[in-house]
C-alpha cells in the first residue's frame, strides 16, 4: 500500500511557532519550531 507524502504530512499535527504561537502551515523540516516570519526576522 502506497501512502503519498502529502497525505502523510496532512496527518501531522500542526506545529506552532515558539516565538509568536502562530500555527506553522509549512511542514518543511528546516523551519524548525518557528514560523516563516519569525525566521526571516532572525536572519536580519
Ligand atoms: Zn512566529
Amino acid at each position: 500500500m502506497l501512502i503519498k507524502m502529502t497525505e502523510f504530512l496532512k496527518n501531522l499535527p500542526a506545529k506552532k511557532c515558539v516565538e509568536c504561537q502562530k500555527e506553522i502551515e509549512e511542514q518543511h523540516e528546516c523551519y524548525g519550531n518557528q514560523c516563516n516570519s519569525c525566521l526571516e526576522s532572525q536572519l536580519r
